[in-house]
């Protein structure tokens, strides 16, 4: 191809591939085991792969409802009601997306103007800035610290402003594995509540929550849950991230607004997944167990690793783990994980890429939803450095 005479098209000159696909290459490439990327080595429920060939039989295969399947926003609004005892109308209030990402993106496009500020916690997931910096946003960034990841309410509250358009959360939160207590929900409200400041709560690991902690959604908080846009996601919840299935829930008039920019964006998501997971979701049990199941997982990757020279910093939620690799080595994140992929064949996420100004804390992130046996073969990589 002839090389393109424009150079200054770029809307995010300072993006690359993100680290999840380039770690995965290299894992790929260096026949390693994958403990980047966030997503399970086993198979979803054949029950819901049943239920997909179902729905595609029974002729579920041309355009869904722009919004979604109404009987999926049933279901949805019936598991909302009866986890968090609120009630969200199902025609109004709830749309399918494909996946959390394009719900994410959707929001940040319908409401953020050029010039608006969106302040985000970091480390945050790679996909916010990006998605405000293409609608001529400007991301207002407050820093957590390293190793307990607690947010400084006072640092947010002396962000906001006239500008601020918007505050993205993320609960239970990657790649941290922290979670936001009723107490830090409180102080959101209490900063939040009376401005016109949208809250974006990305909760797509709602139910990955251990030790019998309480997932505190932003719909619990009256003063947040009229002004926020709840993303969530089936392929973390129901382990088939390929499916690409989440959706967003917000009050009747930002759900209005969402839906303008989502009929434009996708139109609709796709229709035999969500009559599926409508018939699927209609057994509470399918989402109530996942605590308990990742909860082994965490342990048992925590119980293999407590003798290696990593320090295991805690998880409260999400399937993250986070090590701190500082008695190995002073290399930083990225060379280490580089080193760890090629040389010992273990892949995972340096977590520097998600901090402002890239600082580094020496933690490496490592994805438990995975076999038991991948667990101890990682793990017995990673008990020998
Ligand atoms: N937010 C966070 C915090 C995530 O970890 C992910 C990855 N699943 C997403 C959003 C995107 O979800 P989805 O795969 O449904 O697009
Ligand atoms: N959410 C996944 C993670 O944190 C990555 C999804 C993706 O690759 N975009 O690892």
């Amino acid at each position: 191809m002839p090389e393109t005479p424009v150079k200054s098209f770029s809307k995010l000159p300072w993006v690359e591939t993100t680290i999840f696909t380039k770690m995965s290459r290299l894992a790929k490439k260096h026949n390693a085991i994958n403990l980047s990327q966030g997503f399970p080595d086993f198979p979803s429920d054949p029950v819901l792969s049943d239920l997909v060939t179902r729905a595609m039989k029974d002729g579920y295969n041309q355009y869904a409802p722009m919004p979604g399947l109404p009987e999926l926003r049933e279901v949805i609004a019936e598991k909302i009601a009866a986890t968090h005892l609120v009630h969200y109308d199902p025609h109004t209030e709830i749309t399918i997306t494909a996946g959390a990402t394009q719900a994410i993106f959707t929001a940040i496009a319908t409401f953020v103007h050029p010039g608006d500020e969106v302040i985000l916690l970091k480390p945050a997931y790679d996909c916010y800035e990006p998605a405000v910096a293409l609608q001529g946003g400007v991301t207002v960034p407050v820093q957590m610290q390293a190793p307990h990841y607690t947010v400084n309410w006072d640092e947010v509250r002396s962000k906001t402003g006239p500008r601020t358009r918007m505050l993205i959360i993320n609960t239970p939160h990657n790649p941290t594995g922290t979670i936001l207590s009723r107490q830090d929900m409180l102080e959101l409200e209490s900063i939040l509540k009376d401005t016109d400041i949208l809250l974006l709560s990305d909760e797509v690991y709602e139910h990955i929550i251990f030790d019998g902690a309480t997932h505190e959604s932003a719909c619990r908080f009256p003063h947040l849950a009229e002004r926020a846009l709840i993303c969530a996601s089936f392929g973390k919840t129901f382990h088939n991230t390929g499916w690409k299935t989440g959706y967003c829930v917000a009050p009747a008039a930002l759900m209005d607004e969402f839906r303008k920019a989502h009929q434009f964006a996708v139109f609709c998501a796709n229709h035999p997944m969500q009559k599926a997971f409508a018939d699927y979701l209609k057994e509470p049990s399918r989402y109530l167990t996942l605590p308990d199941f990742y909860e082994q997982k965490r342990n048992r990757f925590r119980e293999l690793l407590k003798d290696s020279r990593f320090n295991v910093l805690d998880t409260r939620g999400t399937y993250f783990q986070l090590l701190d690799y500082s008695a190995l080595s002073n290399e930083k994140d990225i060379d280490f994980a580089n080193k760890l992929v090629q040389m010992h064949g273990v892949a995972c996420i340096p977590i520097s890429v998600f901090h402002e100004n890239g600082e580094d804390p020496h933690l490496l992130r490592f994805c438990f939803a995975k076999e038991d046996d991948t667990l101890e073969r990682a793990a017995s990589v990673l008990q020998t450095l």
